[in-house]
Formats: C-alpha cells, structure tokens, sequence
C-alpha cells in the first residue's frame, strides 16, 4: 500500500485511501464539477452523484437515505449533533449524558455546551473502558435531553453497549447519539435495530478521504420524530435540507460511499482477519514481555486496535524507537503531542498518569499484513528491554509511581 519499508499501525488515527477510491475521487473531481444545486446537466449530474452516494452510504447503517447529512469531517457531525440538539431543546431541558472517555470531538462540545448554562454529567467507566448501564439510567432526569456515548473508543478498542444505551435512551424519551467514527466498516450497525437516533461518520477512518464526514438523523428527513429536537449550527443555503449549507463537495462524497461499499464487501473477512492478527499480537506482547498488559476490554473490542502498557518506560521513546525501525504506532503519553497531559481515557479506566504515559496504541486494517505484524512482533522486544536498561524507573530502584515494592498492577 505505502512505502513497502514503512510498516503503518495508526489506522485509528487515519487510514491511507483505498486506490479504489482514489481512482472514484479523480474521475469526479474531473467530470462532476458541477454544483449539485444548479439545474443544468453538470449540475443535475451532480446531485444524481450525491444522492447516489448518500443512498450507499444509508443502506449500510440501514438508515434512511433523507436523514443522512454531510459534514465537513466526524467533529463537525458531534458538534451538530451535541449542540444542535442542545440549543434547540434549551426549553425542554439543559442535562446531557456522556462518557468520561469520549473524543475530544464529543467531549469538548460538551464541555463548551457548560459554560452556557448546560449540565453535563461524565458517566464512569470500569476498567475495561464500558459505562454502566445502572449509572446511566440512574443519570437521566426530567431535564435530560441529550445522550451522547460512543460506540467504540478510539485509544483502547472497548465498543459500549450500544443497543442497551438505546433502549434506555428511548424508554426515558431522550435522544441517543452516538460517535460511530471508529466503529463504521469495522463491526456490523443497523441504526434501527440498535435503537439509534444519530450517529455520526468519518471518511478518513474507513479509507476514505479526509474532509468528508456525515451525521445520521433519525426521521430527520420526514420532518417528524428526533428529527424536529435539532437545528443547524450554520445558516446559509439549502443544502443537505437546511442542516448543513455549502456547496456539497461531490467527488469527496462519492469517494466516501466508494469506501463504503468497499467494507461492505470484505467486512466480514477483514473482521476474522484482523480479529486473529489483533490477539496474536495481544498474545505475543504479554506473555513475552514482562510487566506488559492489555489496556480495554479482551474480547469487546475493535478488530484492529491493541492497546499496551509497559511499566518502567513512556509510551513516546517506544514510539521513536519503532519509528526508527520503520514502523507507525501511537500512544496515550501526551508528551509526544501538545499537551502535557496523560489520556483521558486510559485516566478514565483507572491507570495512574504514570502508567498511561507508558502505553502503546497499535491499530491496523485493510493493507496491514501478517509479515507486518510479525516484523512489528519481532523490533518490539528488544527496544522495550533496551528502553528499560536506561530507565530511571525500572525495578529496584525506588520510583516516583510505585509505592509497593510488589509492583503490582490494579487490573
Ligand atoms: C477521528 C475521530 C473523530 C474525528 O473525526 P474527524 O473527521 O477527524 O474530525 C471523532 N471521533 C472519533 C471516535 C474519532 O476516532
């Protein structure tokens, strides 16, 4: 796929594009330049394009094709969902429900949402990464108009009981979003049967381009149910019926219902596959490695993510040393990005900050190979013990986070 030297276990972060899908984009961008809106034949193209994309797209979630919105990316889709429920339900109620281990892209409207006079209440999670069901129903109130829980974390994998937060979401009259960027084209969702009211995608997670994202509005498009509790967040034109003004970006949009049908059609195999490729790795590491451990839940997990700790080292040196030998991972140590602070999530699931600058988020997909792995399997070993020889923190010797001379781990 990429550079065949250069081994890419950051899926989760991006996923390169499916030549196939390049090839849609190019074509389009070549030959349906006009504006879907415009009533000439270019145009009319156009919005045959478009609407042929959204129907694509629709049918895989088993939505209907009127209640599905184009975004400009996955983070526009949550802050619609989350503030256009929130502004236009303000006289119905002012509480949401979310996780304490959502994405910034979810968890940052909501905390916006509070300096407004919103009441936002951040459910635990056990040490798996999963919400309580109990908390959840205990949380809703009179005022409750907003759950937003997602539906597979980014960091660690755990994928949230999604149909169950939706039977309660309903029994109490409360709308259900969910952040489903992660979980799209990985595991099998039918936004009826899960009990969904809105849910939101990204193109770029499952090989499609970047810049292109779609939220899922239930009845929206009939004009009646949930669809009637949002407003937009931009005025402009009547694109995307109102929800969403701008010019829609056509070749992008059919690029991105290219990369869905491309997981429609190997979801199936690519689950089994990576499944297998995801526990040989979690099998390797920590039986090999000594004070490694598995961060998520062991089975209730994405198929392509694996998220490590190891004691004694930090998440970035690792990163740059696999780097070094040509191979793409991430971490929970925010040392490596802007901010200082260790991961919500992996706080959330109980590590001290410490323990979460020493984790290691391997994820993979499509164009990932077993030889890749095992290459990966194969430079891991020797960097973490080498890491650890210079290590102020390895054992014996008195460090900073690890009280007990046991070293014992709480999971
Ligand atoms: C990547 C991601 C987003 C943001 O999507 P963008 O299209 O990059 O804005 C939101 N939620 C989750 C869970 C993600 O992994």
């Amino acid at each position: 796929m990429t550079d065949s030297k250069y081994v890419y276990l950051d899926y989760n972060a991006t996923t390169p594009m499916d030549p196939r899908v390049i090839e849609v984009i190019q074509k389009h961008f070549k030959q349906t330049y006009g504006n879907a809106s415009s009533l000439h034949t270019v145009g009319k193209r156009a919005h045959q394009i478009l609407e042929e994309s959204r129907e694509t797209i629709a049918s895989f979630i088993n939505a209907d094709k009127d209640d599905i919105f184009f975004t400009s990316s996955g983070t526009e889709a949550d802050n619609l969902a989350i503030k256009g429920v929130a502004f236009k339900c303000k006289d119905r109620g002012n509480h949401i429900i979310t996780s304490s281990i959502e994405h910034h892209a979810v968890e940052n409207p909501c905390k916006e949402l509070e300096k407004f006079g919103y009441k936002v209440t951040f459910l635990h999670v056990d040490k798996y990464g999963l919400i309580d069901l109990n908390e959840l129903e205990n949380a809703i109130t009179d005022k409750t108009i907003l759950i937003t829980i997602m539906f597979a974390n980014n960091e660690i994998g755990t994928i949230e009981p999604i149909k169950e937060i939706g039977a309660i979401a309903r029994k109490h009259d409360v709308i259900f979003h969910t952040d489903a960027v992660q979980a799209i084209g990985k595991v099998p969702i039918d936004v009826k049967e899960m009990n969904i009211d809105m849910l939101s995608s990204s193109a770029h997670k499952l090989y499609g381009p970047k810049g292109i994202g779609m939220l899922y509005i239930r009845n929206k498009g009939k004009r009646e149910g949930w669809g009637k509790y949002i407003e937009p967040l931009m005025h402009g034109g009547e694109h995307e019926r109102k929800m969403r003004p701008s010019t829609e970006a056509v070749p992008l949009i059919a690029g991105y219902a290219k990369a869905i049908e491309l997981c429609k059609e190997d979801m199936t195999k690519e689950m089994e596959r990576q499944i297998k490729l995801r526990d040989k790795i979690i099998k390797a590491v920590t039986e090999n490695i000594e004070d490694s451990y598995l961060h998520g839940h062991p089975t209730q997990r994405l198929p392509n993510n694996v998220n490590l700790g190891f004691k004694y080292i930090e998440g970035e040196s690792i990163l740059l040393s696999l780097d070094m030998e040509g191979i793409a991972a991430s971490t929970g140590s925010a040392c490596s990005s802007v901010s200082l602070e260790a991961s919500h999530v992996l706080l959330a699931i109980g590590l001290r900050p410490e323990e979460a600058h020493g984790s290691l988020r391997i994820s993979f997909g499509r164009f990932t190979t077993e030889e890749e792995v095992d290459y990966f399997l194969e430079k891991l070993p020797p960097i973490i013990e080498r890491l650890r020889k210079m290590s102020p923190l390895k054992k014996g010797v008195k460090y900073m986070f690890d009280e007990s001379s046991e070293s014992g781990h709480h999971h």
